[in-house]
């Protein structure tokens, strides 16, 4: 008896350190999926307020210019980074790329996140990572 006691105080038994290692991989398996769902899901949402901004500075430009920057992320990037139109810096997908900024011959313009498929899902549908910008001035006359 005396030999039992001294043998259990030594530590764990196998058993109980396998139902500890359970529990821990039990909540690991509820606990990474949520959060990397979390993670993809706020990446959608920071996109969206960075196209929104965009779009804003770009609105902005418009006004002043009669006319959106021509084709490009780079020409966006030169013409709305600054005081005048509102970008402190150009904005990247926080899943890493840059938009696509494009100005149509009719004077409307596009401002799209190219990884619009890896967002669908979190926070929105494919899609809606793509705003259309219409031909300034087009929709202030009654
Ligand atoms: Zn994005």
């Amino acid at each position: 008896m005396q030999a039992y006691r001294k043998r259990a105080k030594r530590g764990f038994s196998l058993v109980e350190l396998l139902a500890v290692v359970l529990v821990l991989a039990v909540l690991a398996a509820v606990a990474v999926p949520l959060y990397i769902s979390q993670r993809k899901s706020a990446a959608g949402r920071a996109c969206k307020a960075n196209i929104a901004a965009i779009a804003n500075a770009a609105s902005a430009y418009a006004l002043r210019n009669g006319a959106y920057p021509a084709t490009g992320a780079a020409v966006w990037s030169s013409k709305l980074v600054g005081a005048n139109e509102g970008l402190a810096k150009w904005p990247a997908c926080p899943l890493g790329a840059d938009y696509t900024c494009t100005t149509n011959a009719d004077g409307s313009a596009e401002i799209a996140c190219p990884n619009d498929g890896a967002h669908a899902g979190f926070g929105g549908a494919a899609g809606d990572w793509t705003v259309d910008l219409a031909k300034p001035g087009a929709d202030s006359l009654p």
